[in-house]
């Protein structure tokens, strides 16, 4: 057990290390993102889309999912996470905003913009640690940015160099899916072009393209790898929307299960309303919220919420199966999976 402390203490000094280089380092991350979307974005209108058929209606559908992977991955990294002492957003009028399906109805609870059926409780506070503030449920302290985040996911220092949280969350998952259907339709479309790039089909025809084939050869491996990497992550965050959960939730979740089932008692999600209304509340569409077809379109959103209320399944003032001052605090968390 103290060689298990020890060995935790060492761990913990390699990871504080290890969120200070990240962290110094996320902004060339974010550089070096940016030239690879670019330079495959380049190197599919230059290649692959000319080669493309039916083009009348090909290259509107392929421009589109570039603008709208483009226009995420730009909003992810700008737009701001939300922290505990933003006041709450409304969305101004900019062309940039989506415009929600009926404005008429009005809010149930102050800051929520959401206003049919789900049942909206306010959230109940508690002090962080670290910054001594108080906070809303949902909200932990981010180390990296040393601050406390409205519905904190993860920091995410490789592609986006700041925290995923309450009200770039919903960009961020978009982007992951624009990346992945960009990708897979790369991989698809430019299979007959790296053939002919690495010499394998006997094309008489010059390699006519900006792009040089060896670049293209490199591009395109990386496109493939990435759509299967990306597509593994994009899956793994849908599954914790339709529970319901963030990244950090997920795994605190699996403990408080554990120990409700040790009691012969059954957790409960108090923030899960069913897989199908967990997707809808989190992309915020449908009635009472923006419409559909703002999925499709490079536009901004804001959260049903404003991290200070939360929808909760019907019969359940808090999670089910979790005894009071049971709650993992971001510093019990961590000793929590040493464990
Ligand atoms: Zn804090
Ligand atoms: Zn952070």
């Amino acid at each position: 057990m103290i060689c298990a402390k020890r060995v935790f203490r060492c761990f913990k000094t390699v990871e504080r290390w290890g969120n200070k280089i990240t962290g110094a380092a996320g902004p060339y991350f974010v550089g070096l993102a940016v030239l690879l979307i670019a330079t495959g974005t380049f190197a599919f209108f230059d290649v692959i889309a000319p080669s493309l058929s039916f083009p009348m209606l090909s290259i509107p559908i392929c421009l589109l999912i570039a603008v709208n992977l483009w226009a995420h991955y730009y909003y992810v990294i700008t737009v701001r996470p939300g922290f505990i002492e933003d006041p709450s957003k409304e969305a101004p009028d900019s062309f940039l905003w989506a415009k929600k399906s009926n404005r008429r109805r009005g809010s149930l609870t102050g800051g929520v913009r959401w206003t049919n059926t789900p049942r909206i409780t306010p959230s109940t506070m508690s002090r962080c640690n670290r910054c001594a503030k108080m906070r809303p449920e949902r909200a932990h302290h981010c180390r990296i940015c040393n601050r406390c985040v409205l519905k904190y996911d993860h920091h995410c220092p490789v592609r986006i160099n700041q925290c995923v949280g309450l009200y770039n969350e919903r960009h961020f998952v978009m982007f992951m899916m624009y990346l992945v259907v960009a990708t897979f339709c790369f991989s698809i479309s430019g299979y007959h072009k790296i053939l002919q790039a690495l010499g394998i089909t006997f094309d008489t025809n010059r390699w006519p393209h900006y792009t040089p084939e060896v670049m293209f050869a490199m591009i395109y491996i990386l496109t493939v790898v990435l759509c299967f990497a990306v597509g593994v992550m994009l899956a793994w965050h849908l599954w914790g929307i339709t529970n319901g959960e963030t990244s950090v939730e997920a795994q605190d979740h699996e403990l408080y299960s554990n120990r409700a089932k040790a009691r012969d008692e059954v957790f409960v999600n108090s923030y899960d309303l069913g897989r199908k209304r967990n997707l809808v509340l989190f992309f915020n569409v449908g009635d009472g919220g923006y419409p559909w077809y703002t999925l499709l379109l490079p536009l901004r959103i804001l959260p049903y919420t404003d991290g200070r209320s939360w929808a909760r399944r019907e019969g359940l003032e808090r999670h089910q199966g979790l005894r009071m001052g049971e709650e993992l605090t971001d510093e019990s968390e961590e000793e929590e999976y040493e464990d």
